[in-house]
């Protein structure tokens, strides 16, 4: 089972069960620190740990990868510019190249 076959049958399930689904960019969440918001492979060292090589904030990578997918939904002004909204109240994602997810990210926690 391939990973988008497996996405499908996830949906498929949860709409059975009148469960919504919603989705956000995978892009930098485990690269990303959740503290300041700085993106660098070097943030992650090991599988397991996050280190932020700019604030030093130290975290289980896989939480720190989850909060991150959190905000992306949670969080209004980064909802706003990644998602769209169905007739469900489910979100998608809209269309953005890597680069631009990238910069996106850096500006809003420039601000934040
Ligand atoms: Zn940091």
């Amino acid at each position: 089972m391939n990973l988008s076959s497996i996405k499908n049958r996830i949906i498929n399930i949860a709409h059975r069960y009148q469960i919504n689904i919603s989705f956000v960019h995978p892009e930098y969440t485990s690269q990303t620190c959740n503290s300041c918001g700085f993106i660098s492979r070097k943030n992650r060292k090991t599988q397991e740990n996050f280190k932020c090589v700019e604030c030093g904030h130290l975290e289980n990578a896989d939480f720190n990868s989850a909060c991150n997918i959190r905000d992306r939904l949670l969080l209004d002004v980064l909802r706003h510019k990644f998602l769209n909204i169905n007739s469900f109240s489910e979100y998608k994602t809209k269309d953005f190249k890597k680069e631009s997810i990238k910069f996106i990210l850096e500006d809003y926690y420039r601000v934040a």
